[in-house]
C-alpha cells in the first residue's frame, strides 16, 4: 500500500494527497504534518518507512468538505484519491494485491464547484496569463458558473485588472512565475506556475476546439496568439485538476479595456467598492446598495460595480430597465417575489457538466424554469425596453424540458442519487412496480412478525433489520431456552446471542428478504438510469438554460436597482461623452447609511459642477478644516459616476456625467505597512501613477497629497501636482488640501477653482456644517478640531497660544526662529485648566479638590477656607 502511495504522491508533488482509506481520506509524511497543523487535528502514527515511524492524519470522508475548504482557504491544494474498487474485488485478483486507487479530483482554489466551498452571491474566478513575445493576454473562466473571457493586456494593466476581477488563483506559465508573483499575490489570489506546453498557442488552439467543437476558433471572434494561449492555459489546467471532465464553459467573451472604466487597485480600495478598508465587506459601496434577490444577480451586480461600462448605449440600456422597473412598481414587487424563488440555475447546471450534482440540481433546474415561465408570462404585458425584451426572449421555450422534470421528478428530492427515492410515482411503469414488490415485502414481513409471535406465544417478539444481518427475529434473552429447543428450534435458527437478545433467521424470512433486496435494488437502478437520462435532456439544452439563467440576473439586477432607487430617492443621471460633472444634491450612499444607522443628522446634500461648458473649472481646490466632510465629498462625487457608469440610478437631485474613462482616487500617507514601503513612497508611486496614465476623459481624486512628508515639501509637490493635471493631464479632478498657500492657484490656473467646506465658529468651538461652498476656507481651525477630540485643555490652550505668535510673526514678517525664541515658556501656561471668566474662585478651589485624599479633618478645613472665598 505504502509503495501505492507514494507513487500516486510522486504525480502530484504540489498538493496534499487525500488518500482514501474506507472510511477515511489519509495523509501521510509531510502532508500529514501540514494538514494536521493546518486543521488543528491529531497527527498519528502508522507503520514505519525506511525504519522511521510515518506521521500520520486523516478526516471522515462524510465531514470532508469542511476540512478542504480550510484547507483550500489556507493555500493548499488537494489531489482527492479514491477506491476505485472494493476490496473483495482487489483480493479476486490475487490475496496480496491493494485496492486500486486513482486521483480523482485536484482541489485547488480556482476549481471549485461544491456550494459549501464557494460564495453563492460571489464569482470564484480562475486567471490565466499568457506572455508572448511582447504581447500579453489575460483569460478568466468561473467553472462554477461557466463564464469565459479573455482579453490583450500588457503586463503593467495585470495589478489593475486582477483587482478588477479578484481572482482566487491565477495560473502563469513556469519560469515566469518570479517576474509575476508580487502583482499576483498582491491581488490575493493563488499563484499556480503550469508548464510551457499548456501556453503553447497550437495546442491551446486545438484543445479549444475540441471543447467546443468547431473546427476554428474564428466562429467566436478574432483572438490574438497570447489570448489563445491564455484560454488553452485554462481549459489544460482544467483538464488536469478535473482528470479530463470538462466544465460546461461558455464559448469566450472577448473584452476590451477601452469599454470599461478603467479603474485600479488603490482606487478601489480607497472607494470602497467591493469591500471596506477594514477588508471586510459591509461598509462597503456593494454591500450598501445590493438589494438583489438571486445569487446571480449578486454577482452580476458585483461585476457591473467592478467594471463600469464607457460604451454611451450600454449605460443607457441598463438605465432604461432600471426606469421601467422604478415606474411599474407593481410589475416590479411581483417579479422580486418570484425572484426570489429561483434557484441558482448556473452552480447547478455546473455540477451536473462535471457530473458532481445530484437529484436536487434536477429539482433546482426545474424550479428555475418554472419561475423562468412565470416570470415571463408577467413581462409579457408590459412595453418593455431592449434589455429586458432581450432578457425575457431567453425565459421561454422552456416548455418541453419543464414537462418532463415536472412528471419525472418528486417536489424534494434527496441530495444524493445513491440511495434512489426522488423519481415521482408514474412516471415509470418498471420503477413502479418493483417498489411495489419492495414495499409489498415489508408489509408481508410485518405479517409475519403477527404470525411467528403468536405462534411462539412471545408477544414482544420482533422482526428487525441491520445491515450485518439483514432481517432477523429478535427475542429477549428470558425466551432462548423456548426459542433454542425443539419444536421452535426447527423453524428458528439460531444467529447471533447479545447481552440481552437472542436473534435468529427462518427461511420464509431469508427469502423474503431476497425479494424485497432485489426488488429495492432494481428500484435504485431504475432510478439511476433515469437520472442519467433527466440529467442529458438537461445538459443538452445547456446553452439554453446559461441564457435564461442571464436573464433572469439581468431582470434581478433591474429591479433591485430600481427598488434602492425608490427606497432611497436616488434620481436617473444623463450620461453623455462631454466632459461634464455636474451634480446637484449628491449624497454619500454609504455614509448617508452610516450616519442613518447610528442615527446621527441628516446627511447634508453638495453640488459639484466641474467641466460643464461655459465658465466651469476642471478642478476644484478644496480647503476646510479636517472632519469637515472633505473626503466624504470628494468620494461621494467619483461614486455618483461610477454608478451612473455602471447603469444605476445615483444618491443625487439631478447628475450629468461625461463619460469618465479613468477613475483615481488616492489619499495622502495612508498607512501601508503591510506592502512594506514607506508611506510616502506608496504616495508618490501612486501619484506618479496618475500622472503619467490620466486623459482628458480621467477623473481624478486627490486627498490631502503631500501630507506625507515635511511642510515645505509636501506643498510643493501638492503645487506641482496640481499644475500638471491642469497643464498637462487636463483631466477633471477633485484636490482636497490643507495648505492654504494652494488656495492663491486658482487665480493663476484658469481652470482651478477654490472650494470649502463651511464651518461655524461658536464661542471658540468649531460647527461643522457639511456645505460645500464656492471659495476658500479661512483658516484650518485645527486648534478646535484637536479640542473636539479631547486633547488635554492644557495642550489645546499651549496651541492657541503658538499658533497666535505664528499668526502675528506671519503678518509682520518676523522669521520662524526667532519667533519660537519670543514665545513664552510652556510652564507659563497653567497646567490646570485656563481660567474661564465664568468659572468662580470657588469653583476653581472645587475642581482641585480630590475628596477620596481628604481627612475629615482636612474637609473641615476645606469648608471654612471656601466658605471664606465665596
Ligand atoms: P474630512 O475629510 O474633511 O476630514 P470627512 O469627509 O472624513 O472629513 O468627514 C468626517 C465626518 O463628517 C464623516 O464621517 C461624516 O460622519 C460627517 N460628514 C461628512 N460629510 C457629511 C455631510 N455631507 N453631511 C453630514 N455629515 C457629513
Amino acid at each position: 500500500m505504502m509503495a501505492q502511495f507514494l507513487d500516486i504522491k510522486a504525480a502530484h508533488k504540489n498538493a496534499l494527497l487525500f488518500y482514501r482509506m474506507g472510511d477515511f481520506y489519509e495523509m501521510f509524511f509531510d502532508d500529514a504534518v501540514a494538514a494536521a497543523e493546518a486543521l488543528d487535528i491529531a497527527l498519528t502514527k502508522r507503520g514505519k518507512h525506511l525504519g522511521q515511524d510515518i506521521p500520520m492524519c486523516g478526516v471522515p470522508v462524510h465531514s470532508a468538505e469542511g476540512y478542504l475548504l480550510s484547507l483550500i482557504r489556507k493555500g493548499f491544494r488537494v489531489a482527492v484519491c479514491e477506491q476505485m474498487e472494493n476490496p473483495a474485488e482487489a483480493k479476486k485478483r490475487g490475496s496480496k494485491s491493494v485496492v486500486h486507487r486513482e486521483v480523482v479530483r485536484l482541489v485547488t482554489p480556482g476549481t471549485l464547484t461544491e456550494e459549501a466551498l464557494l460564495e453563492a452571491r460571489r464569482h470564484n474566478f480562475l486567471c490565466a496569463y499568457a506572455l508572448v513575445r511582447d504581447e500579453a493576454a489575460l483569460a478568466w473562466a468561473d467553472i462554477s458558473t461557466g463564464e469565459f473571457h479573455v482579453m490583450p493586456l500588457p503586463p503593467i494593466r495585470l495589478g489593475p485588472e486582477l483587482a478588477r476581477l479578484m481572482p482566487s488563483e491565477v495560473i502563469v506559465p513556469e519560469g515566469s512565475e518570479q517576474e509575476l508573483a508580487e502583482t499576483v499575490t498582491e491581488s490575493g489570489a493563488a499563484l499556480t506556475p503550469l508548464g510551457r506546453a499548456a501556453f503553447d498557442s497550437t495546442g491551446s488552439e486545438r484543445r479549444l476546439c475540441d471543447l467546443f467543437e468547431v473546427s476554428s476558433l474564428d466562429a467566436f471572434g478574432q483572438f490574438s496568439r497570447p489570448e489563445i494561449s491564455a484560454m488553452g492555459a485554462i481549459v489544460e489546467y482544467l483538464e488536469i485538476t478535473q482528470k479530463g471532465r470538462l466544465p460546461l464553459l461558455r464559448t469566450p467573451q472577448r473584452e476590451a479595456q477601452s469599454r470599461v472604466m478603467q479603474i485600479d487597485a488603490a482606487t478601489r480600495r480607497n472607494l470602497e467598492l467591493t469591500h471596506a478598508l477594514n477588508g471586510g465587506r459591509s461598509g462597503s459601496l456593494l454591500s450598501a446598495i445590493d438589494r438583489t434577490v438571486t445569487a446571480a444577480g449578486a454577482r452580476l451586480l458585483e461585476r457591473r460595480l467592478s467594471s463600469p461600462s464607457r460604451v454611451l448605449e450600454v449605460v443607457q440600456a441598463r438605465l432604461d430597465s432600471v426606469e421601467f422597473a422604478v415606474q411599474k412598481t407593481r410589475i416590479t414587487d411581483l417579479l422580486r417575489d418570484d425572484l426570489r424563488k429561483v434557484p441558482d440555475l448556473d452552480r447547478a447546471m455546473s455540477r451536473l457538466g462535471l457530473d458532481r450534482g445530484g437529484p436536487r440540481d434536477l429539482a433546482s433546474i426545474r424550479n428555475g424554469l418554472e419561475q423562468t415561465l412565470q416570470i415571463a408570462a408577467r413581462l409579457d404585458q408590459a412595453a418593455l425596453p431592449a434589455l429586458l425584451v432581450h432578457a425575457t426572449k431567453s425565459l421561454v421555450g422552456h416548455d418541453v424540458l419543464l414537462d418532463l422534470l415536472d412528471q419525472a421528478l418528486i417536489a424534494e428530492p434527496p441530495l444524493l442519487s445513491r440511495d434512489g427515492g426522488f423519481i415521482a410515482p408514474g412516471y415509470d411503469e418498471e420503477l413502479d412496480e418493483m417498489r411495489q414488490l419492495r414495499d409489498e415485502g415489508r408489509g408481508v414481513i410485518a405479517q409475519m412478525q403477527q404470525e411467528y409471535a403468536t405462534q411462539t406465544g412471545i408477544s414482544t417478539l420482533k422482526i428487525k433489520h441491520n445491515n450485518v444481518l439483514g432481517y432477523f427475529v429478535e427475542v429477549t434473552s428470558t425466551h432462548a431456552d423456548k426459542m433454542l429447543s425443539a419444536p421452535l428450534s426447527e423453524t428458528f435458527k439460531h444467529r447471533q446471542t447479545t447481552a440481552n437478545q437472542v436473534r435468529f433467521t427462518t427461511v420464509p424470512l431469508s427469502e423474503m428478504e431476497t425479494k424485497i433486496l432485489n426488488a429495492g435494488g432494481r428500484a435504485v437502478e431504475i432510478e439511476k438510469r433515469l437520472y442519467e437520462s433527466l440529467k442529458a435532456a438537461i445538459l443538452d439544452q445547456a446553452d439554453q438554460i446559461g441564457a435564461a439563467a442571464r436573464g433572469l440576473a439581468e431582470i434581478d439586477l433591474a429591479t433591485a436597482l430600481s427598488d434602492l432607487a425608490r427606497a432611497e430617492s436616488w434620481t436617473r443621471p444623463t450620461v453623455d461623452s462631454s466632459r461634464k460633472l455636474d451634480i446637484r444634491g449628491g449624497r454619500h450612499p454609504v455614509v448617508e447609511l452610516a450616519l442613518r444607522k447610528q442615527g446621527g443628522g441628516p446627511f447634508i446634500a453638495n453640488d459639484c459642477s466641474l467641466a460643464d461648458g461655459s465658465d466651469g473649472a476642471d478642478i476644484w481646490l478644496l480647503t476646510g478644516p479636517n472632519m469637515a466632510g472633505k473626503s466624504t465629498f470628494l468620494r461621494q462625487n467619483a461614486l455618483i459616476a461610477l454608478l451612473a457608469q455602471m447603469g444605476s440610478y445615483v444618491p443625487a437631485r439631478k447628475a450629468d456625467i461625461g463619460m469618465v474613462s479613468q477613475l483615481f482616487s488616492r489619499v495622502g500617507a495612508s498607512d501601508d505597512l503591510a506592502r512594506g514601503r514607506s508611506t510616502f513612497m506608496v504616495e508618490m508611486v501612486e501619484t506618479a501613477a496618475i500622472l503619467n496614465q490620466s486623459d482628458d476623459h480621467a477623473l481624478v481624486i486627490l486627498d490631502e497629497i503631500g501630507r506625507g512628508t515635511a511642510t515645505y515639501d509636501g506643498l510643493s509637490i501638492a503645487w506641482a501636482t496640481l499644475e500638471h493635471l491642469h497643464d498637462v493631464n487636463r483631466c477633471r479632478a477633485l484636490f482636497a488640501t490643507h495648505y492654504h498657500e494652494l488656495t492663491s492657484l486658482a487665480g493663476k490656473l484658469p481652470g482651478v477653482e477654490n472650494a470649502t467646506v463651511a464651518v461655524k465658529e461658536f464661542d471658540g468651538d468649531v460647527i461643522f456644517l457639511h456645505e460645500v461652498r464656492k471659495g476658500a476656507a479661512d483658516r484650518s481651525y485645527g486648534v478646535q478640531v484637536a479640542k473636539l477630540a479631547g486633547l488635554p485643555d492644557a495642550v489645546v490652550a499651549r496651541a492657541r497660544v503658538v499658533l497666535e505668535a505664528l499668526e502675528k510673526g506671519e503678518r509682520e514678517g518676523a522669521k520662524k526662529a526667532t519667533l519660537i525664541d519670543d514665545l513664552p515658556l510652556f510652564s507659563a501656561v497653567p497646567a490646570s485648566p485656563a481660567p474661564n471668566p465664568k468659572t468662580s474662585k470657588v469653583e476653581e478651589r472645587l475642581a482641585q479638590i480630590l475628596p477620596d485624599e481628604l481627612s475629615p479633618r482636612e474637609a473641615l478645613q476645606l469648608l471654612y477656607e471656601l466658605k471664606d472665598t465665596a
